[in-house]
C-alpha cells in the first residue's frame, strides 16, 4: 500500500494505492488556507491518519504534492500560491507531525508524471502536464521521469508574463498566465464583464447558450490559453500536452483552445495532442503515491 497526499490551494486530497497502483481509498478535506501554516500541517496529518487507517498500516514513507517547490538553498518552500507555505520548512514540519519520512514534489510535476505513467499521456516521450485550477502549474516528464530543472522551476509557465497591463500577481509580476487562466482569475474577469459573480461552470454554460458577455469571457480565456501554451510549445515542443485541474473540464479547451494554440505556435504547425486527464482532474495525488512507492523501493 502506498499513500500520497496532495496539498492544494482549495483541498487536501489523500489516496491509498495497492501494489498494482489501483486506488483503494481517496478522500478530500478543505485546505482552509486562510487559517494559516500550522493548521495546514495539522490537516495534512489528519489526512495521513485517515489514509493509514484505510491502508491498515503506517508506511515508512509518504509522498506529498505541494504548490511551488523546496528551495535548494535552505529546504524552505518557495513559489507557493498558498503563500503562507513560503519560507517555511514544510518537509521537516510534516515529518514531525506525521512521524514518517516525507518526500515532497511539485503538484504539477506529479500530475504530469501520473498521467505519463498510468493515464492519458502513456507512451509519449516528452509530456507537458498542465494544471489549470486555483493556480496554474506545469510539469515536464521526459522518458518517464520528472524533469525538475536546475532550480526546481521547470514547467512553471503560470508565471510567464503575457499581458503587461494585466492583473498583479502574488509573485510580484503583472499579467502572469496564472492571473489570466486560473479558475478564480476567469471568474473575476467574468464578474467584471457580466456585472455579477458566478461559478466558472455557469459562465461556460451561459456562453454556450449564446450570452454575449459570457461568450466574450470564454473567447478571451481560450485566446489567452493559446497564447500562453504556444510560448511553452516553442521552447519544449512536447510530444503531448495533458490538462488537469478543475478548469481543464471546459470542453472548448480541446477544440477552440487547441486552434488558438496553433495560431500562436511558431510556423503554425502544431500536431501534438492536447489530452484530457484520465486519472481524474486531480491526478497529482496519484503521482504523490507513486513517489511513495519509489521511496519504498529505494529504502
Ligand atoms: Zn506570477
Amino acid at each position: 500500500m502506498f499513500i500520497g497526499i496532495d496539498l492544494g490551494g482549495t483541498k487536501i486530497e489523500g489516496v491509498v494505492l495497492d501494489e498494482a497502483y489501483r486506488v483503494c481509498f481517496r478522500e478530500r478535506l478543505p485546505t482552509h488556507r486562510h487559517q494559516g501554516y500550522e493548521r495546514i500541517v495539522d490537516r495534512v496529518a489528519e489526512m495521513f491518519a485517515a489514509c493509514c487507517r484505510a491502508a491498515g498500516k503506517r508506511p515508512r514513507v509518504v509522498g506529498v504534492g505541494t504548490p511551488g517547490a523546496m528551495s535548494l538553498a535552505d529546504g524552505t518552500m518557495k513559489n507557493c500560491n498558498t503563500t503562507c507555505l513560503n519560507g517555511r520548512p514544510l518537509r521537516r514540519d510534516l515529518e514531525q507531525a506525521l512521524g514518517t519520512k516525507v518526500i515532497l514534489e511539485n503538484d504539477a510535476n506529479l500530475f504530469a508524471w501520473a498521467e505519463a505513467l498510468l493515464g492519458a499521456a502513456r507512451g509519449y516521450e516528452v509530456v507537458f502536464g498542465v494544471i489549470l485550477g486555483t493556480g496554474v502549474g506545469g510539469g515536464i516528464v521526459w522518458q518517464g521521469k520528472i524533469w525538475p530543472g536546475a532550480h526546481r522551476l521547470a514547467g512553471e509557465w503560470g508565471h510567464h508574463r503575457i499581458a503587461e497591463q494585466g492583473p498583479p500577481c502574488y509573485c510580484g509580476g503583472r499579467g502572469c498566465v496564472e492571473t489570466l487562466l486560473s479558475g478564480p482569475a476567469v471568474e473575476a474577469y467574468a464578474a467584471k464583464e457580466r456585472g455579477f459573480p458566478a461559478p466558472l461552470a455557469e459562465v461556460v454554460r451561459a456562453a454556450r447558450q449564446g450570452e454575449v458577455a459570457a461568450r466574450r469571457v470564454l473567447d478571451h480565456f481560450l485566446e489567452r490559453f493559446g497564447h500562453a501554451l504556444a510560448n511553452v510549445i516553442n521552447i519544449l515542443d512536447p510530444s503531448c500536452v495533458v490538462l488537469g485541474g478543475g478548469v481543464s473540464n471546459i470542453d472548448e479547451l480541446y477544440t477552440y483552445g487547441r486552434e488558438a494554440v496553433s495560431r500562436y505556435v511558431f510556423g503554425r504547425e502544431f500536431c501534438a495532442p492536447i489530452l484530457r486527464h484520465q486519472l481524474g482532474d486531480s491526478a497529482g495525488v496519484i503521482g504523490a503515491a507513486l513517489l511513495a512507492a519509489e521511496g519504498e523501493r529505494q529504502g
